[in-house]
This record gives C-alpha cells, sequence and structure tokens, in this order.
C-alpha cells in the first residue's frame, strides 16, 4: 500500500481510513469540530477506521495533542452525517472534520487538556490558511446538527481558539434578569430570534412559534457562544450575545481583524 502524505506538516501519523467518498466539486468552506465520545481514545481511532462503522474524519486530535490524519482532505470523509448550514445540506461534502479525544457527556466529560486544544488551533489554522476557509465557518457538530448532537460541547473552549485568532466568537453578555423565552411561547419576538439564529446559520424554520427545535438550537447556540449556562433558554445574555455576534458578521474586514472581539 503506498505511503499516503498528510496534507498538513503538524501530522505525525497518518493512518489510512476507508471510510470516505468523492466530493465531486464541493468547495471546502467548513471546518467541523467534534469530540469522539468514547471511554477508550484508541477504540475511538479504530471504530474511525473500521468499514463497518461508515464513519470518520480527517483528522484525530488525542488527548496528549498528537495529530492523527485518516481521511486525505480532498476527499469527503463522512463525520458530520445529517446536516445544515446556512441552508447547505451535506456539510460532509464541503467539510474538514476534526475529532478531538473526550470522553463526551456521556462518560464524563473532562475538560480538554490544554496541550490538545493547542493542537486543534494549530490545526485549524493551518487547515483553514490552506483552504481560504473564513473564521465564521469553523463550526461545532453540534451547531450543524443541533437535534441530534452536542459535540464538542460546552467545555470546549472557543474563547481560546478565538484569542488564537480561530473562529468567530465574541465575549457572551453576561448573565442577568430581564425578560426571556422558552419553548411554548409565540409571537413577533420568537420570529425575530429564530430569524437572527436562522441567518447566522443555524437549520431552523422561522414559525414565531418557541418549538422544540427552537429550544435545541438556542441550546447549541449556547453550548458554542454562551457556555455558562446552557439550558434551552433565550434569556438576555443569549439575545444580546447573538446579536453582537451578527454584528460582527456585517463589518467590513470582520473576518480577521475581529476574530477574537466583537
Ligand atoms: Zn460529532
Amino acid at each position: 500500500m503506498p505511503t499516503i502524505a498528510p496534507d498538513s506538516s503538524l501530522v505525525s501519523r497518518f493512518i489510512a481510513s476507508p471510510n470516505f467518498d468523492a466530493r465531486e466539486g464541493s468547495p471546502v468552506d467548513v471546518v467541523v469540530l467534534h469530540y469522539t465520545g468514547m471511554p477508550e481514545e484508541g477504540a475511538a481511532l479504530a471504530r474511525l477506521c473500521d468499514p463497518e462503522a461508515k464513519v470518520s474524519s480527517h483528522y484525530v486530535v488525542r488527548e496528549s495533542g498528537e495529530i492523527v490524519q485518516l481521511v486525505a482532505e480532498e476527499q469527503r470523509a463522512w463525520h458530520a452525517g445529517v446536516s445544515s448550514w446556512q441552508g447547505q445540506g451535506d456539510i460532509n461534502s464541503r467539510s474538514v472534520g476534526i475529532e478531538i479525544a473526550n470522553r463526551g457527556h456521556d462518560h464524563g466529560y473532562p475538560d480538554f487538556p490544554d496541550i490538545q486544544v493547542d493542537a486543534v488551533i494549530a490545526l485549524a489554522c493551518d487547515i483553514c490558511a490552506r483552504n481560504g476557509i473564513r473564521p465564521e465557518r469553523i463550526l461545532a457538530h453540534s451547531d450543524i446538527a443541533p437535534d441530534r448532537k452536542r459535540d464538542p460541547g460546552e467545555k470546549f473552549p472557543w474563547a481560546r481558539l478565538a484569542a488564537a485568532g480561530v473562529g468567530h466568537f465574541v465575549e457572551p453578555e453576561p448573565i442577568r434578569g430581564g425578560r426571556f423565552f422558552s419553548v411554548g411561547e409565540s409571537g413577533a419576538p420568537i420570529e425575530a430570534l429564530q430569524a437572527m439564529l436562522a441567518l447566522y446559520g443555524y437549520p431552523l424554520q422561522i414559525t414565531g412559534v418557541y418549538d422544540t427545535a427552537t429550544e435545541q438550537v438556542v441550546t447549541a447556540f449556547q453550548r458554542h457562544f454562551r457556555p455558562s449556562r446552557v439550558d434551552g433558554i433565550a434569556d438576555s445574555s443569549t439575545i444580546a450575545t447573538l446579536h453582537r455576534l451578527a454584528r460582527g458578521l456585517t463589518k467590513p474586514g470582520a473576518d480577521a481583524a475581529t476574530a477574537g472581539s466583537d
């Protein structure tokens, strides 16, 4: 079997997974971050290479910070499943997937070690630079599949990534009292909230009703952008953080200069 050259100089090993197919011309303009969600790192790696499992990712970042590549970036790895962002489905066709070794919510959900986060930052920087991917297109699996997924979860330090120039993030508004919205409510404010979430990219129908789908999207938003409280309730801190984030997108030159601030 020929040796496969890694796409990134940060890769220490290429362990070829058979679980991929062709991108068929889609641009690569998204990076999706995951956690492996399994107690054993080795078992997670084995599963991502098991033809029976039919799952993979382009990269795995181990707890030690070691970066392993499984699928060439030019190929379509199978990490995102049914997913959507900014109205585009089949995120596998247009993304690079990074699995971060972490046991996940079902197995104690430990903190991500600094050395591992540093490796994710370096890898994401490298992928975005080589593929011209915009900061707001570095997403959590939970962002693109909020009805099914929680990874990489609220412990993943998006603020640290942003401080290093990776991803789109604003300082969350502090949690205070005030008006909030939750499941069962309806009306113009709910419609406005849904429109803002959908405009940012979340897969959400604008119905004017705070339904389960809305709660799931608000929860996903909080995991990524307001992680100190993840409850699916659109409080004033959540809504203000969403507004700040959306404003950041419309500024000229916002992508590079303000990645780590408002
Ligand atoms: Zn995932």
